[in-house]
């Protein structure tokens, strides 16, 4: 499993961990702590492995933003030709400022704003994935406003199970997300009505951190049927499939599929299909490719019980907090001492603020700095200053050098914007 996929280049040497050829004790030297490391070269080869695998069908990757939006980190995707997934304004500002080209840029969420609507309009977005009817009719009212005929794809929601966490599930019938067969079927039938919009294609995102392909085939396989038997014979082409985002990483144990293995299950279904693939990876290329260092301040015995108090807490990464999700703790340096059981707890003050429980690390002492594993995806995005903790910086790894690409936000800047 392991050879097959691609996981990342922070990896040690002798006793030191390193991001590709820096020793991250030297780093953390001049960047401080808590602070993301990413390793260009893991999001690269998470691009290009995943890249390579469609190569024999027409496909465009537009990577996830709210993965992880670093300005710094979409430069290096636009150059090496991603385009964007965006669910904001916001976003869509972002990756046209790392210069990602409109025409590579989707846009999903289920509550575009008419101001989002007309801003992704003008900027000429290649098309929006609408998730409901009403939100169908605001982009045809907007779009006839502004004179310009925007492309729009239906996202489906297919009630599939995708075996994830609860709050990663987008395609069951319980949640907000997309829009049922039998209505998509109505919107294609209907599309007159809506004159302001060209209806190009189908869209489908199951979940996040999905581990079994066979989710991804049971959506398809209520797709396909429905794109062949329902509207090629009506004479409706299909322009673009859009499969979505969601391929499961290794936290801890798990199993995923790589990327050759995806792309093997995936495309026979798509066969005689002339759409153009479009995939929407997040986590798939910035999870595994960025860590968070944290230093410990305290060892605190209690009750019998070990808590090591790091610098670092759930403002600054939620997902084990929120999903209770597992990242790996690594000391930079390893001195292959006993191990011991112990909660790594931050400075919030909430005791669901940890990001290890009943973990079983090397033992640590006050002072000493770990690294956070596979926190390159939904941990910046997700941070906040709670607390009224300023955001730590974010710092990118080449090679043997490196570069803060985020500064450190300052108490001056938690109060900028108040009056
Ligand atoms: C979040 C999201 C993705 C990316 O999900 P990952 O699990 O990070 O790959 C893709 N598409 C849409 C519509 C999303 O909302």
């Amino acid at each position: 499993m392991i050879s097959l996929y691609i996981m990342h280049d922070f990896n040690y040497r002798h006793k030191y961990l390193y991001a590709e050829d820096v020793r991250l004790v030297d780093l953390a030297k001049k960047a401080g702590t808590p602070a993301y490391v990413y390793s260009r070269k893991s999001f690269y080869d998470h691009f290009s492995k995943l890249d390579k695998a469609f190569r024999k069908k027409p496909h465009l990757i537009c990577y996830s933003l709210k993965a992880n939006s670093s300005l710094s980190i979409l430069r290096l995707l636009a150059g090496w030709g991603a385009g964007a997934d965006i669910v904001s304004g916001g976003e869509l500002y972002r990756a046209l400022c790392a210069g990602i080209r409109p025409e590579k840029i989707v846009y999903a969420g289920v509550g575009k704003t008419e101001d989002e609507i007309a801003y992704a309009i003008r900027k000429g977005i290649l098309l929006f994935n609408v998730e409901s009817l009403p939100e169908l009719s605001l982009i045809n009212e907007v779009a006839l406003s502004l004179g310009k005929a925007p492309r729009v794809c239906i996202r489906i929601n297919p009630d599939i199970e995708p075996h994830t966490h609860s709050y990663l599930v987008t395609g069951k019938k319980e949640t907000k997300f997309g829009i049922s067969i039998p209505l998509a079927r109505e919107i294609f039938s209907d599309r007159i009505k809506w004159p302001g919009v060209h209806i190009a294609g189908i869209h489908c995102h199951i979940g996040s951190q999905i581990i079994e392909i066979s989710a991804y085939q049971k959506a398809l396989k209520k797709i396909i049927p429905f794109i062949k038997k329902d509207l090629e014979p009506r004479g409706i082409s299909i322009e673009f499939l859009n499969i979505g985002g969601g391929m499961g990483i290794v936290y801890n144990k798990e199993t995923p599929a790589t990327p050759q293995n995806f792309s093997r299950k995936i495309l026979p279904l798509m066969k005689g299909l002339n759409a153009k693939l479009i995939l929407e990876p997040g986590r798939f290329i910035a999870g595994n490719s960025g860590i968070l260092l944290t230093r410990v301040i305290y060892i605190k015995e209690s009750w019998g019980k070990k808590f090591v108090v790091v610098d670092s807490g759930m403002n600054d990464l939620i997902r084990p907090s929120l999903y209770n999700a597992h990242h790996e703790i690594r000391p930079l340096i390893s001195k292959k001492g006993k191990r011991e059981r112990v909660d790594v707890v931050g400075p919030i003050c909430e005791s669901g603020d940890f990001l290890a429980k009943a973990r079983l690390i090397e033992e640590l002492k006050a002072g000493d700095i770990i690294a956070v594993m596979s926190a390159g995806a939904y941990g910046f995005t997700m941070s906040s200053n709670y607390n009224s903790r300023p955001r730590v910086p974010e710092v990118l790894v080449n090679g043997s050098s490196f570069k803060i690409v985020r500064k450190r936000e300052t108490y001056k800047d938690l109060i900028r914007g108040e009056l």
